[in-house]
């Protein structure tokens, strides 16, 4: 087993944004391609961003055992980490990163343990999470109503993750998370 870093929270509180900064730094950083059954969103690309698949075939990849775990994430919206994307990425010595939902998180880790360092990522507060969903520009307004809905009970499961960074600015949020990260990576 390698060794893995994942990212949860509600969303739009900046997983995405922060994940693709420390991208670039870190060279050994894989990031764990999810499959959906939801549609692309903005400027995202198939087997990039996501594997988009129909809900019949998400369905179907679930009864082939192929996930390490799944959610449906939102009425109707499947996610979930296939075992394939862990075996290769740890197959190249990397280190995966995930981008998952609080409960995908805590599966993940229970099933990394130690191996895995669990991060949650804070918005400042209710209504700068709201701000930020609406200014991202790429949900319908019913989207961003289910997502909202969510997001006050995952931010209640913050402390079952190893580490929480309050993403208010971006760049001191990608500082203090690359801080943590090193520490890890090199302990
Ligand atoms: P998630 O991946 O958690 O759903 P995103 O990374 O897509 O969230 O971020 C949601 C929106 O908030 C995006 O439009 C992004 O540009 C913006 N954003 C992220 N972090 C910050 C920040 N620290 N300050 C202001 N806007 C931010
Ligand atoms: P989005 O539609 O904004 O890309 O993602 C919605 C939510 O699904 C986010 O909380 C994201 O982290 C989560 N998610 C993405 N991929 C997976 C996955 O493979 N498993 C689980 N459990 N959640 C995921």
């Amino acid at each position: 087993m390698g060794k893995a870093i994942l990212f949860s929270a509600p969303s739009g509180c900046g997983k995405t944004t922060i994940i693709k900064e420390l991208m670039q730094y870190f060279d050994c950083f894989d990031f764990s391609i999810s499959a959906t059954s939801r549609k692309p969103r903005g400027e995202e690309v198939n087997g990039k961003d996501y594997y988009f698949l129909s809900h019949e075939e998400f369905l179907q990849r679930v009864k082939n055992d192929e996930f390490l775990e799944w959610e449906e994430v939102y009425q109707g919206t499947c996610y979930g980490t296939l075992k394939s994307e862990i075996d290769r990425i740890w197959n190249e010595g990397k280190v995966i990163v995930f981008d998952v939902d609080v409960n995908g998180g805590k599966n993940i880790k229970r099933y990394c343990g130690d191996d895995a360092l669990s991060i949650f990522v804070m918005p400042p507060s209710l209504q700068v999470l709201e701000q930020r969903l609406r200014s991202r520009g790429t949900d319908s307004e019913e989207a961003i109503v289910k997502r909202l809905a969510r997001s006050a009970e995952e931010l209640a499961q913050a402390p079952a993750f190893d580490r929480t960074i309050v993403n208010d600015d971006l760049q001191h949020a990608v500082e203090a998370t690359r801080n943590v990260i090193e520490r890890v990576l090199t302990a």
